[in-house]
């Protein structure tokens, strides 16, 4: 019969080094995880640094990164449409619908315009969606316009235009004053849940009608304006 040698069984001092052994081994493999992980989430941290600072460098060489197309017709300066008054920083962007149906972005443009002439009140806005989605500029950025009351000193002004007396923009004058306010906050660096206002939040005036009625449809559009930033930022 062949014999076997009966396997002898480490002894309890080696089993015990062994068991360091592993330890130590794994204390090094997790040590060694550690570092290539913080490394990874600095490497990450410092290029979306670095991604976001030459956003900013390219929006402050190009003004007009990620803007809208912008038909820039200036209101002849005039105390009652465009009295030429810094604004020295812009902390808001207001909504506003025109409360005229029907009415085109450059017949409000020319509305305010005639002030001068006519003298009949003082209005005006820095932009104006017309009811294809066309955008009107009447004032600088830099300017104050006279549309949302107390807060002109610190406040960017959007008119909309509207087919009916709902006050509903078109779906073209939604997306285009979506992408407008979107490029504002982008520039100004605002936050559309709280730096985008209607007319109403100022003087409690139903304006911008629809959306004083539906404070839903307002949300939504505060949504969409946040969701059109982060593609204004990835284009810029
Ligand atoms: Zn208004």
């Amino acid at each position: 019969m062949a014999e076997y040698k009966r396997k002898k069984r480490p002894s309890r001092g080696r089993r015990k080094r062994r068991r360091q052994r592993n330890r130590r081994l794994l204390i090094t493999l997790l040590c060694i995880g550690g570092i290539i992980l913080i490394a990874c989430l600095g490497f990450f941290i410092v290029q979306r640094a670095r991604a976001k600072e030459e956003a900013r460098k390219a929006s402050l060489m190009d003004p007009l990164a990620g803007a809208p197309p912008l038909d820039v017709e200036l209101l002849t300066p005039n105390e009652y449409s465009r009295p030429e008054l810094a604004l020295e920083e812009v902390k808001n962007v207001a909504i506003h619908y025109t409360a005229n149906p029907g009415s085109t972005a450059m017949d409000n443009r020319n509305y305010f315009e005639n002030l001068k002439e006519s003298h009949e009140t003082k209005a005006s806005s820095h932009f104006i969606v017309g009811l294809e989605g066309e955008i009107v500029q009447c004032i600088p950025t830099a300017e104050m316009s006279y549309a949302t009351n107390e807060r002109n000193v610190d406040t960017l002004s959007i008119e909309c235009c509207h087919p009916d007396e709902t006050g509903q923009f078109t779906d073209a004058t939604y997306q285009s004053v979506v992408h407008l306010t979107a490029w504002l906050c982008s520039r100004f660096s605002l936050d559309p849940s709280k730096n985008v206002i209607r007319h109403y939040d100022v003087t409690g005036k139903e304006c911008p009608r629809y959306y004083v009625q539906n404070p839903e449809a307002w949300e939504q559009m505060k949504k969409d304006i946040q969701k059109q930033m982060k593609t204004i930022s990835r284009t810029s």
